[in-house]
């Protein structure tokens, strides 16, 4: 069915049940002027927005609506994860061009609404208008309270730089998606592995909510466009410089395997690929085993110490293990190719 034969209206009846996944918050969800929540007595609300546009954030026809949905929300949730908060609501705005069935809208509704559902986030509202390009915002809001809440700013000299997870999956999964034949050399476990991190991501949440717990973080971000450039915030925003060692940087042996089949150098997906959504976050020197046996008991992955906070004159530096200064090579813009 196409979406001229039920309009706009039509449309948002189909998308809008099944919406609420915590329902305590809610007065009023979707269906009025406004959405109407209960406030839930925390002291600071965060509130965040994040935009994917067709042809710029993501290929119409090489991932599917599902995935695409579910994409969607991943980086708006993990916005909030890299406060160190919890995300309560969400509002959803769709731009919808007309070769878009209603399946594949309602199909985009049900991956939004998995990883709602998963995290116990509402969703409450939103817009809906027909334009020439798939567009899709969303917004978040969430909370959180002043000695939970991780800002970019706090990292000291001397402080270690820690990542979540591993590094350059997505660049990898986004290989696999250009050049399909490339799935053939590889395991079926390392492809979907790493196909799931670019279509599906998983927004660090459990991590955040431990690293919060511990207390000691003293900043924090998610990686959307790749370490290389990400750490540069952290160093703005702190008045510091940062030491990254390229050999201690985490990437697994399926992404490992693909950047040989294609001749690139691994380092340099980890660094410049863009879309982990992994948490780049600093610990006060001698913490970083704390972080690593708190991860292993929860059992929430890997967590790893990639380099150390310096002096803001310093900038940032990328060395090897002895010594040696890395330079990024071939860099690539993934989201514009
Ligand atoms: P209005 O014209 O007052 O802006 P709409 O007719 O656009 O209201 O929306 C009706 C209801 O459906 C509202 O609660 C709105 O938040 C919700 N809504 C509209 N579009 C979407 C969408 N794409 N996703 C989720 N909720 C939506
Ligand atoms: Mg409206």
């Amino acid at each position: 069915m196409k979406l001229p034969d039920i309009g706009e209206f039509g449309l948002i009846e189909k998308i809008t049940g099944g919406t609420v996944f915590n329902p305590k918050n809610i007065y009023k969800g979707i269906g009025d002027d406004a959405a109407v929540v209960y406030p839930t007595g925390v002291d600071l609300m965060l509130l965040s927005s994040d935009m994917l546009v067709e042809g710029v954030h993501f290929i119409y026809g090489k991932i599917s609506p599902f995935q695409l949905g579910y994409k969607a929300i991943a980086v708006s949730l993990s916005d909030i994860a890299a406060m160190g908060g919890i995300p309560r609501h969400v509002l959803v705005s769709m731009a919808i061009p007309p070769k878009v069935t209603v399946a594949e809208v309602v199909d985009i509704y049900s991956g939004m609404k998995t990883i709602l559902s998963r995290y116990s986030v509402n969703l409450v509202g939103g817009d809906t208008v027909f334009s020439p390009l798939l567009t899709i915002d969303v917004a978040v809001i969430g909370e959180s309270s002043p000695n939970s809440l991780v800002l970019r700013s706090g990292a000291k000299l001397g402080d270690i730089i820690m990542v979540t997870g591993e590094l350059g999956k997505s660049a990898a999964g986004l290989e696999i998606l250009r050049n399909s034949h490339l799935s053939e050399k590889i395991s079926l476990a390392d492809k979907e592995d790493l196909l799931s991190a670019h279509l599906t991501p998983e927004p660090r949440l459990a991590q955040s909510s431990l690293l919060v717990k511990l207390g000691f973080i003293t900043s924090m971000m998610d990686l959307s466009d790749g370490l290389a450039g990400d750490i540069r915030h952290i160093c703005k925003s702190s008045g510091v410089g940062a030491n990254i060692n390229i050999n201690n940087l985490p990437v697994s042996r399926g992404t490992q395997e693909l950047a040989g089949l294609v001749s690139k150098n691994v380092i340099d997906w980890a660094l410049s690929g863009g879309e982990d959504y992994e948490l780049l976050f600093t610990v006060p020197p001698g913490r970083q085993e704390d972080v690593i046996i708190a991860f292993d008991k929860a059992g929430l992955g890997k967590v790893t110490s990639i380099g150390a906070v310096i002096g803001p004159e310093s900038g940032v530096e990328l060395t090897t293990a002895n010594g040696q200064v890395y330079s990024v090579t071939g860099y690539d813009h993934f989201k514009n190719s």
